[in-house]
């Protein structure tokens, strides 16, 4: 394994582009936000009531037809491989995608013009390692239309790709290393490249109404049409890899592994980063557990309850793991079978309840605005929730990590704290709440 730990980045500023969407044939305009830490790459639909965002994540993935799209609830943003190509292999760990449509500008059909992008706003380092996947045992996906995907380990992240048209016309191979230039150089200029036969249906169909020769190459039989000469004699082996790293950045950890793929398309690619991560979940789920220091660290039971009025059975913070300067804080709650509320929620089928995970992010926010008011005379109030979010089931056997950090103080009397709740290594819950103090 490299002994060089390395940091996670993100973009210097906000940079933006319009362009046409490939299958809308819309004007769109792309941006890219810097992000932080931890926060990985989000779609954000700003052309949308709220403004809601999509984690790039495969548990988002919705559909592989033609191009990868990924959704949360009824909102959705289609063809994301090629700017999340760009942006995972140029080393861009968090950022925001902000769109005003459904699917991004289409540059060229390649990633040449999210490469520029990224160029424009600058790549820089943050204070967190990055988090990887090291790929220990050989792992493969195979698909009915032959495709074969295979990852090895190694201690680089490595694409070999072998690409065969209808009747195995066009059989490229190329092999690399994935690195930020050779991106650059190699990958990012390669376009997107379609089989007349596979696309005159569409076409009659009026379901691609932004392609042209413009954005996409179109083969016909041994004829090659596109707008300029082809980039590189292989280019269409080039744009697969390119394909590759966008749907493996669904995975939201780097790859240190060898890809060998055989004809890839985006149903076997997503195939394989949804094994990756469910490997990397079994993991998680395995690593030994998080050592809960006491002392000066933290809290133990028994300073908690002097802080908290809670007790049984609404006590919902077993013990305060960390604090981090004055405005974060970690507790932590152990669930078993024995809480009270698992008894009707559900007979038979015990999930902990969400409102149960908010009361716990406010009691933990509420320890750290103990602290803060410990010098005055006042005492917090929990006032409201926002951007309450519930992403997996709390399940009797699971220790739940709560995260709280105080983020704004409106004036003197209101605090806002962001929380979220994390079991083996996954986000079960988050929401923001409001604070007001009272004199006490
Ligand atoms: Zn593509």
């Amino acid at each position: 394994m490299p002994s060089t730990r390395e940091f996670q980045q993100t973009l210097g500023k906000v940079a933006g582009f319009t362009g046409t969407a490939l299958h809308t044939g819309e004007k769109a305009t792309l941006r890219l936000h810097p992000a932080p830490v931890d926060h990985g790459i989000k779609f954000r639909r700003k052309d949308l009531q709220d403004e809601p965002t999509i984690d790039a994540k495969i548990e988002n993935l919705k559909t592989v037809e033609r191009a990868t799209t990924i959704g949360e609830g009824s909102v959705r943003v289609h063809t994301v491989e090629h700017v999340l190509a760009a942006l995972w292999a140029m080393g861009v760990d968090n950022a925001i995608v902000e769109m005003d449509a459904n699917e991004p500008p289409n540059g060229d059909g390649s990633a040449q013009a999210y490469v520029d992008l990224i160029r424009k706003a600058g790549v820089v380092t943050q204070e967190e390692p990055r988090k990887f996947f090291d790929a220990r045992d050989t792992m493969h996906v195979e698909s009915r239309t032959g495709a074969l995907l295979v990852l090895l380990p190694d201690d680089k992240f490595r694409i070999s790709c072998t690409q065969a048209g209808p009747n195995n016309r066009f059989t490229q191979f190329l092999s690399m290393e994935v690195t930020p230039a050779a991106f650059e150089r190699e990958i990012a200029p390669a376009r997107t490249f379609v089989y007349y036969e596979y696309v005159k249906p569409l076409m009659d169909k009026n379901l691609i109404k932004g392609g042209s020769l413009e954005n996409a190459i179109v083969v016909r039989g041994e004829a090659v049409l596109s707008k300029e000469p082809l980039r590189f004699p292989d280019e269409f082996v080039r744009h697969k890899i390119l394909d590759i790293i966008g749907d493996l950045a669904l995975v939201g950890r780097r790859i240190r592994g060898h890809v060998v793929a055989v004809k890839p398309g985006h149903a076997s690619n997503s195939d394989l980063a949804r094994l990756v991560t469910r490997e990397q979940a079994r993991r998680s789920a395995l690593a030994v557990s998080r050592p809960i220091p006491t002392g000066d660290g933290g809290l133990d039971t028994d300073q908690v309850m002097q802080i908290l009025p809670h007790r049984f059975p609404f006590l919902m913070v077993d013990r305060i793991i960390s604090f981090d300067t004055d405005t974060k804080c970690v507790g932590v709650k152990t669930v078993t079978i024995n809480e009270p509320f698992f008894q009707g929620h559900f007979p038979g089928h015990p999930v902990m309840p969400g409102v149960m995970q908010i009361e716990a992010m406010a009691q933990v926010a509420s320890i750290l605005l103990f602290k803060l008011a410990k010098a005055s005379s006042r005492i917090g109030y929990f006032m409201s929730a926002d951007e309450v979010k519930f992403r997996k089931p709390v399940l009797p056997g699971d220790t739940i990590f709560i995260h709280a950090e105080l983020i704004k103080s409106l004036g003197e009397r209101l605090a806002k704290a962001k929380c979220h709740c994390v079991v083996n290594d996954a986000i079960v819950s988050e929401a923001e709440l409001m604070f007001t103090f009272l004199d006490k």
